[in-house]
């Protein structure tokens, strides 16, 4: 490490003060501890008793950290992302993901798994946890837990400091602070000013009108789902699994769609993706065709064995309007297509919230500069990750902002201090 410049306020060191030690805030640490190199007081103050414990939930504990192809338009308020993505790529010294890079320089190594998800090589949260805190502490920065910040005063004057009052009373001074507490309680530090919407969880399972469904409890489907508003117009797609519950549905593709979901809305499953929507009666017609060549007699429910599960044949053909032990009639075709190409359930709201990934919501991304991640009315103060309203669909992309974020404004705090 090169000579400490030691960056003072009055006679002390400049002091960056991060709130949350989650994902954006052990990025921000460990970025603006390596820029100050030693010059500038970092401190993560943590409400929990230990940093980090929201990356080690994540992955089912195995930490799908990153995407290797992470695309700015998956993710909400898109143009603000790409700006952010372009501000960290224009500061790296190297081509490639300036995140990828940030952790392997930290000595994290990965693997790839489907659909460009990142995993660490060790399979384990704990792993990208923990080279996160090493790196955090060999280049200074300070964590400081059990530590829950309940007011954030501003400076009154530019080039005053910002007081950061803690629930158990005591108070902090800063010159710089980075907000990354997550979506759940940004809202009560941060300034009059900065619009915040409420915050909702998503990126969770769906509760839907339970009288199909409950009969279906822990089925899978692999399936395509649209989801579409009350006014019949498709909202989103997507395409993989689909788990039943007796609540409603679960499944990657079902988190997807939570993001756009609300009470009212209908999920359509398509239960024969591989049959294009225009030929699904001709498919229909073509198997009826077929068994009628044996001879044996045909009810509604022997025509859809070997092709549905029992369990749900009877939901589709009782969505048709058809009793199934009824023998299979032409006209039967039609109404037996649309509920195999739409299989309709009514959204009645998030199953269940201890299952939600993120919070949509958070405070107004048009209050910051994206190249910084600094409020525009507020010099000094940065936010990140979850606490700013961005979120993005499963597959790496969540964590990437956390970081991304996290990276940019360390990097912005301690290069404002040296002017
Ligand atoms: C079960 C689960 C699995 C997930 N899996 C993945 C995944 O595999 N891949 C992916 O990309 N994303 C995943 N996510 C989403 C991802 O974890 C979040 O998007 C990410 O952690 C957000 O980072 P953050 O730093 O903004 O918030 P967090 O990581 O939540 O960190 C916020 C921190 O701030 C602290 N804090 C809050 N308020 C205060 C306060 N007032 N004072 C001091 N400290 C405070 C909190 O205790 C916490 O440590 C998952 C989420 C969940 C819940």
């Amino acid at each position: 490490m090169g000579a400490v410049l030691r960056l003072h306020y009055n006679g002390g060191m400049k002091k960056l003060a991060i709130i949350g030690g989650g994902a954006a805030g052990l990025a921000a640490a460990v970025s603006a501890a390596r820029g100050a190199a030693g010059g500038v007081d970092v401190s993560v103050y943590e409400a929990d008793e230990r940093v980090g414990r929201s990356i080690l939930a994540t992955g089912n504990g195995r930490c799908n950290f990153s995407n290797a192809r992470v695309d700015a338009g998956v993710y909400r308020n898109a143009e603000f992302v790409a700006a952010a993505f372009d501000a960290l790529a224009g500061n790296a010294a190297e081509s490639g993901d300036p995140v990828h890079a940030f952790f392997a320089d930290l000595g994290l190594v990965w693997r790839e798994e489907g659909e460009g998800r990142l995993y660490p090589l060790a399979n384990k949260a704990s792993s990208v946890l923990n080279v996160l805190r090493s790196a955090a502490a060999d280049f200074g920065a300070v964590e400081a837990c059990d530590r829950r910040a309940v007011r954030l005063d501003v400076p009154e004057r530019p080039g005053g400091r910002f007081h950061i009052r803690f629930a158990d009373g005591a108070v902090e001074h800063a010159d710089a602070v980075v907000l990354a507490t997550g979506g759940r309680t940004a809202r009560e530090l941060l300034p009059a000013g900065i619009a915040v919407s409420g915050t909702r969880p998503v990126l969770g399972p769906l509760r839907t009108a339970t009288d199909v469904v409950k009969h279906l409890n822990n089925i899978r489907v692999r399936g395509a789902v649209s989801l579409a508003g009350p006014g019949g117009q498709v909202k989103a797609r997507e395409v993989g699994e689909v788990l039943f519950r007796d609540y409603g549905v679960s499944g990657i593709a079902v988190f997807n769609l939570s993001r756009f979901a609300e009470a009212g809305d209908l999920l359509l499953v398509d239960l024969l993706p591989q049959v294009p929507e225009d030929g699904c009666a001709g498919f229909l017609h073509a198997r009826r065709k077929r068994f009628a060549a044996d001879g044996r007699p045909l009810s509604r429910e022997a025509f859809l064995r070997g092709m549905l599960l029992p369990a749900v044949a009877r939901a589709v053909l009782h969505e048709a309007g058809l009793a199934p032990e009824a023998p299979l009639a032409n006209r039967d075709v039609a109404p037996l297509a649309e509920a195999l190409k739409a299989f309709p359930l009514s959204v009645e709201g998030i199953g269940d919230e201890r299952q939600c990934q993120v919070r949509r919501g958070g405070a107004d991304v048009a209050a910051f500069d994206p190249r910084t991640l600094e409020a525009r009315a507020v010099p000094g103060l940065h936010v990140v990750g979850e606490a700013l309203d961005v979120d993005a669909p499963c597959g790496g992309y969540n964590l990437h902002w956390a970081w991304a974020s996290g990276i940019l404004a360390g990097c912005a705090a301690t290069a404002r201090f040296r002017g």
